[in-house]
């Protein structure tokens, strides 16, 4: 394959998209503005392409074959025009994904796409369809395609195809505050809070009852520790704002996070955390 794909940020999700991208087959052109970052970004794509051998996942001359399908270029003007696909993976920040996403829409992308997560595509400019991939992006299956009001039927096709190509699952869905993934899953989480502010179990036990009642991988309350408990809150805030008091932080939510307990990153929020593992 010869098909060109661009990912703009090469932070924690935009290496991830590049790996899975190159996997796939494509010519990944990774533009980060950061010398560190993109030093950073090449570090953990060698990490993921040795785990990868080591596990058996791929041949060492696959790996190899894969590592060559990726360039670092430190600007969007370094990239040639009409590639198949570019990605942004900045930072959550409105004014910034809208200068990226128009200088990215001058290469003349076939389909150019955001991977934010809370911002409402329709916001981002014309022809932008939600591409939000899901960390790391490598292990999860999901591809949640965001389709604002402007977005054409054929974009749409293309970016279905695109998760094809990449072995993800679409689900697509419409231009709305918490797209379908963060709205649902912030709703359960922010639930489970308030249950142990009312002292209904345990916060273990509350977990396992969706874990060996509804065989959900993992309970909420542990899944708000691994996203973090301050991402957690900022959603909950934007969701309030669109769909009022169903999505208002409960209070100990508030409280953790203004002691600086994050979740499995700070070692501490619903449980206790070393080296990334539950103790
Ligand atoms: P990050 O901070 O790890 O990485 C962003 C990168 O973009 C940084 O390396 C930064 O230097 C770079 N950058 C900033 N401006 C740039 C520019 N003009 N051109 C090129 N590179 C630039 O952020 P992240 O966690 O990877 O998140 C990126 C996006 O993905 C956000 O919109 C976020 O909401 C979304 N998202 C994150 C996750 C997650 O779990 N981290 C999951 C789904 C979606």
């Amino acid at each position: 394959m010869n098909a060109r794909f661009v990912v703009v940020g090469a932070g924690t999700m935009g290496v991830g998209i590049a790996y899975v991208a190159a996997g796939a087959g494509y010519q990944v052109e990774l533009v980060e503005v950061d010398r560190d970052r993109a030093a950073a970004a090449h570090d953990t794509l060698t990490g993921l392409w040795d785990k990868a051998v080591s596990r058996g996942k791929l041949s060492a001359a696959e790996a190899s074959a894969a590592r060559t399908r990726i360039v670092s270029v430190p600007s969007l003007a370094d990239v040639a025009e009409c590639p198949d696909v570019i990605v942004e993976a900045v930072p959550e920040r409105l004014d910034l994904k809208r200068a990226v996403l128009a200088e990215a829409a001058g290469r003349r992308p076939a389909l150019l796409g955001s991977n934010t997560s809370s911002i409402p595509i329709g916001a981002l400019g014309d022809n932008v369809i939600g591409l939000h991939f899901f960390n790391p992006v490598w292990a999860m299956p999901l591809l949640e395609i965001v389709v604002a009001d402007g977005t054409g039927a054929d974009t749409v096709t293309a970016a279905r195809s695109l998760a094809a190509t990449l072995g993800k699952e679409p689900v697509v869905v419409r231009d709305m505050p918490g797209f379908a993934t963060s709205r649902l899953g912030v709703a359960l989480g922010l639930e489970a809070i308030r249950m142990v502010e009312d002292g209904v179990a345990s916060v273990a036990d509350i977990d396992r009852a969706m874990v060996l009642g509804y065989r959900h991988p993992m309970g909420p309350l542990e899944l708000t520790d691994v996203v973090g408990l301050d991402v957690r809150l900022d959603i909950a805030r934007t969701l309030r704002e669109a769909y009022g008091s169903r999505f208002e932080p409960p209070a100990l939510l508030e409280s953790l996070v203004a002691q600086g307990h994050l979740g499995r990153k700070t070692g501490r929020g619903f449980y206790q955390w070393k080296d990334g593992v539950r103790q």
